[in-house]
């Protein structure tokens, strides 16, 4: 044996020694604090590796509550956009969540949930958008997670929003966008539970909010706002659920604002871009 291998072999044991007794470093992988990359359900704070699901705002379930992502999109614009009270009255209609995410409201704000069809859950008050029955500003802040399109009439319901959100309230509605401008649907349309759409919804119903009384911002993340810029309007979601080149190429560019940024839509699952657009009608303070 050469002094050279003796030298090499010396080396290579010595190596392995000090090694021995420390961390497998081929599974530390190279990304610098990959724990930022985590994902968060900013409703039931569960954090892990991955929703369960793709990537939709339909889907992307948290594995602990069950809420998808336009849950968390909704959540996050409300508790991102009102200063907090344990007072504040909420109203939320239709929430998709059940039992434990509803008692849960009930002991962070003054909470009241309504359902008008009561199929999937019955909440506390059943109530018909375009016929309120509450007094004029119940409540400082309506939550309306896809219900407006199920509603004939828009003006009569924007209007009953309005008049029942208290001054200095808010109301944010979410509803499904998948064309540049709102249109009845050509043949009768059903969502997954089986209730009749009416409407399918474009950057206009920002001028119905505007008429009916509030103030407009079109709460988006900021990669959305950075692609209508580019005029980078189509990611082929178009052969999906929506008609994506129509929605972008008409967004009213001056009515959006980034309530999240592009780390943010990650982490908390608002992605792709065009499925997370809410609504919020401010009314004025009297
Ligand atoms: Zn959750």
């Amino acid at each position: 044996m050469h002094g050279s291998e003796i030298r090499l072999r010396r080396m290579v044991r010595a190596a392995q020694v000090k090694a021995s007794g420390l961390v497998d470093r081929r599974q530390r992988g190279w990304a610098d604090r990959p724990s930022e990359w985590a994902h968060v359900c900013n409703i039931c704070g569960w954090h892990g590796i991955a929703f369960a699901g793709p990537a939709h705002s339909e889907a992307a379930d948290c594995p602990s509550c069950a809420s998808v992502a336009r849950d968390r999109y909704l959540h996050w614009c409300w508790t991102h956009r009102v200063r907090y009270s344990r007072r504040q009255r909420v109203l939320e209609t239709s929430p998709r969540l059940g039992e434990q995410y509803r008692r849960h409201m009930s002991q962070v704000v003054s909470y009241v949930a309504s359902d008008y069809d009561e199929s999937a859950h019955r909440a506390m008050l059943k109530l018909d958008l375009q016929d309120l029955q509450l007094p004029d500003a119940s409540f400082d802040v309506i939550l309306t997670p896809h219900v407006l399109e199920h509603v004939p009439d828009t003006d009569a319901a924007l209007r009953e929003l309005f008049r029942v959100t208290a001054p200095g309230g808010s109301v944010f509605l979410m509803v499904p966008m998948a064309t540049g401008l709102t249109a009845a649907p050509t043949e009768p349309e059903y969502h997954a539970d089986h209730t009749l759409v009416y409407w399918n919804f474009g950057w206009d119903l920002g001028d119905k909010l505007r008429a009916a009384g509030f103030s407009v911002e079109c709460l988006v993340t900021q990669p959305l706002i950075d692609r209508v810029r580019r005029g980078q309007f189509d990611t082929n979601l178009t052969a999906s659920d929506m008609d994506e080149l129509s929605l972008l190429k008409h967004a009213a560019l001056r009515d959006l604002t980034a309530i999240a940024g592009e780390r943010e839509a990650i982490r908390y699952g608002f992605v792709p871009d065009a499925y997370f657009i809410v609504w919020h009608g401010g009314v004025p303070t009297a």
